[in-house]
């Protein structure tokens, strides 16, 4: 028993605290690394590792931070995930930096401060329509599943009596088998300062569980994909075109189905990172500074029918119940793999680390590490299948330089397939992924390409591609590269590496991606300024 524990510097078991908030699956994934759960009115009250719990920590609960300790928010987050907010920085972020940088969200009204614009956007929208209107969702800004959301054409059915954001109601959905969904996109950030962002190559489709309709705008089972409001609904259980039972796949499946159609899921994802990476930018500037925490954000994206990413929220403490078969294979991964985010190292090594590590002796290169953990034989991990259908080792990255390609494969290659929708599935479909719009990805094409961005930043780095595997993930080192299923998004190269570290530069950072995103997606980038 003590044989399976996870062990700290000094040899002592590695504690988690938690409160009456904690997700379950957090609890149970640390037992199963060998944590010792922190006991509530025991001698040792600093005696623990990792604080983790669903609301905010108080500015004090910060400062007292010990070096062993680690909290799981971040201050000042909610600059990202209160809806009225997101869209004040990100209006911000355009208005310093320059057009088209909040084009991925909606068009966004803070109520009631933005009422006559919104008065004045409406009625110019109409005007503009010949009669026809365009369709308005108004959201409560600060609460989540669904609740109090109301979708509307007449400006006439608009109440509110908070704070609300109106949105521009996204009319063109990309639609699997004729029903609504969205993409719940996780992504870690390990430090603000220097900024220091991971995306999770595996994550959640969610689904409206009635067929989409716009000439029924009440009916929520059709325009919202919380699951929280179709898992009630009347067809959750009944097999649906295409969907299935439930209302939720994983991405991998998702991403599955879309290349089913030669649809380039590629690019899609190109555009994610970066609509995670500017959001994630518009507030890092404006964050406070704080030691040894991280956040674990669920972005919301929602894909139109020209597969056009856009961000509708960004949640704080996403969801972890585990309420379908897609929850459990994702979720508890995503628990095991943010635990080895932040503490860089596998389940198995964390014991033999951390002695090594309290004798002061081993420092192991993080591509050696990388490897050594990717290498491992007989596993099930999904960053090992994908490297064991590659035939790649990090090493081998090296052969990649300079550009960054983020790109989805390793959540398709990893995750085992639930199912990959075969024709017979697609006929069904009345409205399909937009086939004209593929460009080059074949499912086997993808794999090929590569997943592990920041090769030519760690030989750049030199000296210091060293990191002690048993020092938490900080803001001295080079950020690894990929922990389990999270892949490093930002930095992506030398120049926004340099751009962060003291202090950040968001005009260099913005240049540097604007460079990137006109590499990856050219003709994307020149179709979009021409619509402008
Ligand atoms: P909540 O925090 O209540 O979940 P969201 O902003 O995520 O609020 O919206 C809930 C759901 O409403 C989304 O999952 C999506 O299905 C739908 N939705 C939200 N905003 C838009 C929009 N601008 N266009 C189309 N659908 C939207």
């Amino acid at each position: 028993m003590a044989e399976d524990r996870a062990l700290g510097p000094a040899g002592k078991p590695l504690v988690f605290r938690v409160d009456d908030s904690t997700p379950e699956v957090v609890q149970s994934v640390l037992l199963e690394r060998g944590w010792d759960k922190f006991e509530q009115g025991g001698q040792d009250v600093e005696g623990w590792n990792l604080y983790w719990r669903t609301s905010s920590f108080r500015m004090a609960e910060h400062a007292n931070i010990k070096p062993w300790q680690h909290l799981n928010h971040h201050p000042g987050t909610t600059r990202l995930t209160r809806k009225d907010h997101l869209a004040k920085h990100l209006r911000h972020m355009k208005k310093t930096y320059g057009a088209a940088l909040d084009e991925f969200i909606p068009l966004t009204f803070v109520m009631p401060n933005d009422y006559s614009k919104f008065v004045a956007e409406y009625f110019r929208e109409k005007h503009r329509a010949g009669g026809a209107r365009s369709c308005w969702i108004c959201k409560p800004a600060e609460r989540s599943r669904g609740r109090g959301i109301l979708i509307f054409r007449d400006i006439k059915d608009l109440v509110f009596d908070d704070t609300y954001v109106v949105q521009k109601y996204i009319c063109n959905p990309l639609l699997v088998g004729r029903y609504k969904c969205d993409l719940r996109i996780y992504v870690c950030v390990t430090g603000f300062q220097p900024l220091t962002i991971y995306i999770y190559q595996e994550g959640l489709a969610r689904f409206a569980t009635e067929k989409f309709d716009l000439g029924n705008l009440r009916n929520s089972h059709a325009h919202l994909t919380n699951s929280s409001i179709n898992k009630c609904g009347a067809s959750y259980g009944k097999v649906k075109e295409v969907v299935g039972h439930g209302c939720k796949w994983t991405l991998s499946r998702f991403f599955s189905y879309l290349r089913s159609w030669d649809v380039d899921d590629l690019l899609l994802w190109q555009k994610i990172n970066h609509v995670v990476i500017l959001t994630v930018l518009a507030i890092a500037p404006s964050v406070p500074v704080a030691a040894n925490c991280f956040e674990l954000f669920g972005f919301d994206i929602l894909v139109d029918d020209n597969l056009k990413p856009w961000l509708l929220e960004v949640n704080f403490s996403p969801a972890l119940s585990i309420d379908c078969s897609a929850d459990a294979s994702v979720k508890r991964k995503l628990i095991h793999d943010t635990i080895e985010l932040i503490y860089l190292r596998s389940p198995r090594n964390e014991r033999a680390e951390w002695r090594e590590g309290a004798k002061g002796r081993h420092s192991v290169s993080l591509a050696k590490l990388h490897a050594g953990r990717l290498n491992k034989p007989g596993s099930t991990r999904p960053s090992e299948a994908l490297l064991q259908r590659t035939g790649r080792t990090l090493e081998d990255e090296s052969a990649v330089k300079k550009d960054l390609k983020i790109c989805p494969e390793n959540k398709h290659a990893s995750q085992p397939r639930e199912m990959v929708s075969g024709r017979k599935d697609l006929l069904l479909s009345t409205k399909e992924p937009p086939r004209t719009k593929a460009k080059l990805t074949g499912r086997h094409s993808t794999y090929h390409k590569t997943l592990l961005p920041f090769m030519s930043l760690i030989q750049s780095c030199g000296g210091r591609t060293s990191v002690s595997p048993c020092v938490p993930l900080d803001s001295s080192n080079v950020p690894g590269l990929q922990a389990g299923n999270f892949v490093l998004i930002f930095p992506f190269n030398e120049a926004t590496y340099g751009a962060s570290r003291n202090g950040l530069n968001v005009r260099r950072i913005i240049q540097e991606l604007r460079k990137l995103m006109n590499k990856q997606h050219p003709h994307v980038v020149d179709m979009e300024a021409k619509r402008r």
